[in-house]
C-alpha cells in the first residue's frame, strides 16, 4: 500500500467519513476532533494497513464507550473535563501512532518489528492511561499520588490506585489482543506491548504528578488541572504552564513508544 493507490486512498477515505458521522452522532469527538482525526486516519489507512488502524479505531470506540458509562454513572463534574473528545485529545492520543507510521515510511528499515512495537506501545499506554483513568474513578477511597504516596483527592493528575493499575493493565491486555486479532502474533512483540502500555501509564501518572501545571479557582478555591475555572482564570500553584493533560498524554504516548523500540532493539 502506499499514497500512490488510489483504491486504498478512496477506501481510506469513505471509511473516515463514515466513523466521522458515527462520531458525531453519538458525541464522541466534537467537530475539531474529528478534523484532526483525519490526516491521523488517512496516514495509518494509506501508508500502513487496515489492521493497524482498527486498533487504534478500537481504542477510541472502547475508551469513548467507557467515558460515556462513567459520565452516566457519576456525573461530569468530577473531572472537569469536557468529556466529548478534541481536538488536542485526538493529537494527544493519535500523534505518536501517526508519526511511527511516517518515520517507517521514511526509513524503511523500521518497517518491521520496530515500527509494528512502536505503534502498539503508544496506542497501548494511551488505552491503558484512558481505562485507568475511567476505572480508577470508580475507587471508593482516595488514590494515593505517584510521586510520594499521599492520598489525594480523585481526579488529581497523578493520582494512582489499584483500580486505576487493574484498568491499565486490563487495557495493556486488550492491547495486546486486539494486536494478536489483527496479524501481529509474534509472542516477543505481544510481550513488549504489555510492558511498554505499563511504563508509559506510568510516566503519564509521574508526569502528571510533576510537571503537569495545576491550578487553583480564585472564585470558588477548587483545585483544577484547567487554567480557567467558574469563568475566570485560574492561579497556577504547580507545575509547567504548557504542560496540560494534553501535552502528558503526548508525551507519554511518545515515551511508550520509545520504550516499545527500546526493548525490540535489545530483546529482538
Ligand atoms: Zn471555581
Amino acid at each position: 500500500m502506499s499514497f500512490a493507490d488510489p483504491l486504498t486512498q478512496i477506501e481510506a477515505i469513505i471509511i473516515l467519513a463514515a466513523i466521522a458521522l458515527i462520531s458525531l452522532k453519538f458525541k464522541l469527538l466534537d467537530r475539531g476532533g474529528i478534523i484532526a482525526s483525519l490526516p491521523i486516519g488517512y496516514v495509518i489507512l494509506t501508508l500502513a494497513s487496515v489492521q493497524h488502524f482498527a486498533i487504534l479505531l478500537t481504542f477510541f470506540a472502547v475508551s469513548g464507550l467507557v467515558t460515556k458509562i462513567r459520565v452516566k454513572q457519576i456525573g461530569e463534574e468530577l473531572v472537569e473535563k469536557n468529556w466529548i473528545r478534541s481536538w488536542r485529545n485526538v493529537i494527544a492520543n493519535g500523534f505518536a501512532p501517526m508519526s511511527i507510521i511516517l518515520v517507517a515510511e521514511l526509513a524503511p528499515s523500521w518497517r518491521s518489528l520496530l515500527a509494528v512495537s512502536g505503534y502498539l506501545g503508544a496506542i497501548g499506554t494511551a488505552f491503558a492511561d484512558t481505562l485507568a483513568t475511567e476505572i480508577g474513578l470508580l475507587y471508593p477511597r482516595d488514590p494515593r499520588l505517584i510521586t510520594n504516596f499521599r492520598r489525594v483527592k480523585r481526579g488529581t493528575p497523578g493520582a494512582v490506585s489499584p483500580y486505576g493499575y487493574l484498568g491499565g493493565t486490563a487495557a495493556a491486555l486488550i492491547t495486546c489482543g486486539l494486536a494478536y486479532a489483527f496479524k501481529f502474533q509474534n509472542q516477543l512483540l505481544l510481550l513488549i506491548t504489555f510492558a511498554s502500555s505499563i511504563i508509559g501509564m506510568t510516566v503519564d501518572s509521574a508526569l502528571g504528578a510533576t510537571i503537569q501545571a495545576k491550578y487553583r479557582c480564585n472564585v470558588c478555591g477548587k483545585l483544577t488541572e484547567s487554567s480557567h475555572h467558574c469563568g475566570k482564570a485560574a492561579e497556577k500553584i504547580a507545575g509547567i504552564r504548557m504542560i496540560d493533560t494534553h501535552a502528558v498524554n503526548l508525551i507519554s504516548t511518545t515515551i511508550g513508544a520509545l520504550t516499545a523500540i527500546a526493548l525490540t532493539i535489545t530483546l529482538a
